[in-house]
């Protein structure tokens, strides 16, 4: 199998499932408990929460750990709004759907929500929100990078725009952390979501990042877990776990996203000069180091996708979450493309893993699915 849909999730890596297992073991101890064995496990808890910190550039006390991307989205937007007696968000229409439909739920609770338009590469202008900015905007929400077409905002500049006007400043990382380098106080971020399933750690855990003091008000109500902030008992082996993942994909991030780099624009290049009526969607340059997005006259994405799992290849037509629905991705028709071009979407995101042989072979087989498909038009 060639697996090239690593922005739906990635496969674990084999040192997690090694840091894990002691903890769906011997280790099953409620870090809450107040003897030996309960301790120990708090302690390695808290450990993770050093590294994640550090990973960041922030303090182990505004690390929250939830139960993934999603739960960190909803958190962010809906704690924040809470804190406010109407007023409104500014955010993007090429958000993932946990920001969008948080966003709907601001709406129908008195909040007036803001959201972007983006340039044919998927970018939002900067001189546009400066504009858009209210005297009762509390709130930016834009992702750090888009998981459908790979897109990296301008999130440090939106962060230096936000914080002088003393707007709190939210970005989805869900996708970008330990692929680009991120630090939440150069680039002035108030909260930040990341999910593990997206950089080789377990699923159903991540953290939301909440800088000291912007948002106090607890999101799930409990027990005082995670600060009393949200509370429940511990996922202890995911955390764990995350911060395996982080640590390894921190450490390694400048090799390894190098290395995807120039295999990503080999794929690239092969597929734009061997297969005719081909265009590659989102930004050349800022774009995630791991992603591919292409649209390819004719030929139907979710058709191209069951072809190339029939010779082994996993890939996406647009993103994970949509492609089992008829209605093309909003984030395709955000960027101005038509529905049928939309529906001619296919992404592939590569990792380390993956080699030049690999590519060749998936470029092939695109090439000859091309053919029959536009044969059988
Ligand atoms: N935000 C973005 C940008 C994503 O790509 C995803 C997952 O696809 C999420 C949020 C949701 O994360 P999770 O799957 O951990 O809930």
């Amino acid at each position: 199998m060639i697996y090239m849909d690593n922005a739906a999730t990635t496969r674990i890596h084999p040192e997690v499932v090694n840091v894990m297992l002691p903890y769906l073991g011997a280790k099953f101890a409620n870090p809450s408990g107040i003897y030996t064995f309960a301790k120990g496990v708090r302690k390695d808890v808290e450990r993770a929460r050093h590294i994640i910190a550090s990973t960041i550039g922030a303090m182990p006390e505004e690390i929250y750990f939830t139960s993934g991307g999603t739960e960190a989205d909803n958190w962010a937007l809906k704690a924040a709004a809470r804190e406010h007696d109407g007023g409104n968000v500014i955010s993007t229409q090429v958000e993932h759907k946990a920001i969008l439909e948080s966003l709907n739920d601001l709406e129908n609770n008195g909040i007036r929500t803001t959201k972007m338009p983006v340039d044919k590469y998927g970018m939002i202008e900067l001189d546009r929100l400066q504009k858009l900015l209210r005297s009762d905007t509390f709130l930016i929400s834009v992702m750090a990078a888009n998981n459908e077409i790979g897109t990296i905002m301008p999130f440090a500049q939106i962060g230096r725009i936000a914080r002088s006007r003393k707007i709190l400043f939210h970005t989805d990382a869900v996708q970008a952390y330990t692929n680009i380098p991120i630090n939440v106080n150069s680039m002035y971020i108030d909260m930040l979501s990341v999910s593990a399933h997206k950089i080789r750690g377990p699923k159903g855990v991540g953290f939301l990042y909440i800088r000291k003091g912007c948002v106090r008000t607890p999101f799930i109500n409990g027990g005082s877990q995670e600060m009393g902030m949200r509370a429940g008992t511990e996922n202890v082996a995911g955390i764990i776990g995350l911060a395996k993942a982080a640590e390894i994909a921190y450490t390694n991030m400048k090799a390894r996203t190098n290395n995807e780099i120039r295999k990503r624009d080999y794929l690239i290049d092969k597929i734009l000069t061997n297969i005719d009526g081909v265009t590659l969607n989102g930004h050349q340059s800022k774009r995630l180091p791991n992603n591919a997005n292409f649209t390819i006259k004719g030929v139907n994405g979710a058709s191209m996708v069951l072809m190339l799992d029939q010779q082994g290849i996993c890939a996406s037509a647009g993103s994970a979450c949509t492609s089992a629905s008829a209605k093309p991705s909003h984030v395709l028709k955000a960027i101005g493309m038509s529905d049928d071009d939309a529906r001619s979407t296919l992404r592939l995101t590569i990792n380390e893993e993956i080699t030049y042989q690999d590519i060749d072979y998936v470029v092939r087989c695109i090439k000859s699915n091309v053919e029959r498909a536009r044969k059988e038009m």
